[in-house]
């Protein structure tokens, strides 16, 4: 443990992460370059950091709360220390710009979830106390715990898993994905100049290795972000272990603006809840929802406001909106759109990706006059392209945005609060926000309904979804 915090270049940090030969090579989004090459662990690697995390886990729970949490707000500390590195390496490797709610903002909000994580007070429950009873629920450390995460917010995810694990007593084997490898190794390494040996280890490797992990009998639960199809396999390799599973899901979150929304007032809100992360963003507005009286002023204010957000290498400060990480999503959304636009669809800007660039770049897109049943409306695009729908009376658009089997986030848009609270009780997602998207908050529960998953993260209901409750009577 260190007493002076350190503060690292962008160099330092490949070095800390960099094996010494060999290992998987990552490519920049924005330019195709060479980021660095990262290790490729298998199957040895991850039993021997699980063998580590149970070896130090009696110590590690054996301190309080009070101390535990110490350590958070230390490893808060050192990744505040070197955030400018960390941002730099998270734009080369993920793509999302340094500038706008992107990389130094996901750096900033490892620090911040943190410190949020370390506040939370949790206490004994009395449960029943009279004359001829007394029962108190506790909740103990659960052992080991897997990190299992997704390449969209790579850094800012893995602390959604890692601070409430290790506040609980437990320790932590992370398994990032494999396209943002990187950025991952290089936060815990900066953690990790602040924990003990053993309590927190990155195993770098591909799907196999995620799979090895959901059935690995010396792991006690796993923690995934990521893909619906991935949890569905994860929740079949962990069953013979009977594991305790957090699914944070994939989402198709829809938005819907009530008749009396002022258009222009809420324009540049809707813009970057749709937007955020260039659409890579789980509880990002992937379907908008619009009143035939203000269809056209709401698409025209969305025009304006895109307009506006450039796009480009995140390492430009001008930019606030990058390319999408990797191939695979870039063909997945230029297939949703082209199709939309097959079917009739109005793309209203964007929709015509630039070949002779290197980078996935998809311009940002806004499709108007789309049917529901669309393919860009119903799989989830996540990327730069917003389907706008047009509905004429409030019961079809909820009927509309509870018409799929997912139920991550929703929003309500409207001048009067009261009323959007009415519409917000009838829609089926984990969180519904008002006149605002994705406004996560690390003291308050969020998780997904229907196959966006299920379990809590954040706030104290985030806390015990880390431990085993013990009743005492
Ligand atoms: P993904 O499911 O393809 O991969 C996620 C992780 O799972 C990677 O680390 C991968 O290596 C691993 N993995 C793959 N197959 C596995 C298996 N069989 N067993 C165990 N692990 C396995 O997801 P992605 O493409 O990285 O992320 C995008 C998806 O994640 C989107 O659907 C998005 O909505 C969702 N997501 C959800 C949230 C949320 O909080 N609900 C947050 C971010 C992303």
């Amino acid at each position: 443990m260190s007493t002076e915090v350190a503060q690292n270049t962008l160099s330092s940090l490949l070095e800390a992460v960099q094996p010494p030969n060999g290992g998987r090579n990552i490519h920049d989004p924005a330019t195709g370059e060479l980021v660095a090459r990262a290790p490729e662990h298998g199957t040895e690697e991850l039993d021997a950091a699980v063998a580590a995390a149970r070896a130090a886990q009696a110590a590690w729970a054996a301190r309080s709360h009070g101390e535990r949490s110490e350590f958070l707000n230390r490893a808060a500390d050192a990744i505040e220390a070197s955030a400018e590195a960390l941002a730099e390496l998270l734009s080369r490797e993920q793509g999302k710009p340094l500038n706008g709610p992107n990389a130094r903002f996901e750096v900033g909000a490892c620090a911040s979830w943190l410190r949020a994580t370390a506040a939370l007070d949790l206490q004994p429950e009395v449960l029943v106390d009279d004359a001829t009873s007394h029962a108190e629920l506790h909740y103990r450390p659960l052992g080991v715990i897997g990190a299992i995460g997704p390449w969209n917010w790579p850094m800012m995810i893995s602390v959604w898993q890692l601070a409430p694990s290790l506040r609980m007593g437990n320790t932590v084997v992370m398994k990032p994905s494999e396209y943002t490898p990187l950025s991952v190794l290089a936060l815990a390494a900066v953690i990790n100049t602040e924990l003990p040996d053993g309590v927190l280890t990155v195993v770098s490797g591909g799907r196999e290795v995620g799979e090895r992990l959901a059935a690995h009998p010396g792991i006690d639960k796993v923690m995934f972000t990521g893909s619906t199809a991935t949890g569905k396999a994860i929740i079949r390799s962990s069953a013979d272990t009977v594991k305790r599973l957090t699914l944070e899901l994939g989402g198709n979150d829809a938005g819907i603006v009530l008749e009396d929304a002022d258009p222009r007032a809420i324009a540049e809100d809707l813009f970057w809840g749709a937007f955020i992360n260039t659409g890579q963003t789980c509880a990002a507005l992937k379907r908008l929802y619009v009143p035939e009286s203000i269809y056209d002023e709401v698409c025209d204010a969305l025009v304006e406001v895109a307009r506006l957000m450039p796009m480009g290498n995140g390492l430009d400060e001008n930019n606030v909106l990058g390319p999408l990480q990797n191939k695979a999503q870039f063909d997945i959304v230029a297939r949703l759109v082209d199709e939309a636009r097959a079917a009739g669809a109005r793309v209203l800007i964007g929709g015509n990706p630039v070949d002779d660039q290197p980078g996935y770049f998809y311009p940002t897109t806004l499709v108007a006059d789309i049917a529901n049943d669309n393919s860009l409306v119903v799989e989830e695009q996540f990327g730069p392209a917003l389907p706008i729908i047009r509905y004429s009376t409030l019961d079809d658009a909820i009927a509309m945005a509870n018409g799929l089997d997912v139920g991550l986030g929703a929003s309500v848009w409207s001048s009067d609060p009261a009323q959007a609270r009415q519409v917000a009780a009838r829609i089926q997602a984990g969180s519904v926000w008002i006149n605002k998207h994705g406004a996560i908050d690390p003291r308050v529960p969020f998780g997904g309904t229907k196959q966006s998953g299920y379990g809590l993260e954040f706030g104290v209901d985030g806390l015990k979804a880390l431990g085993a409750p013990q009743v005492i009577s």
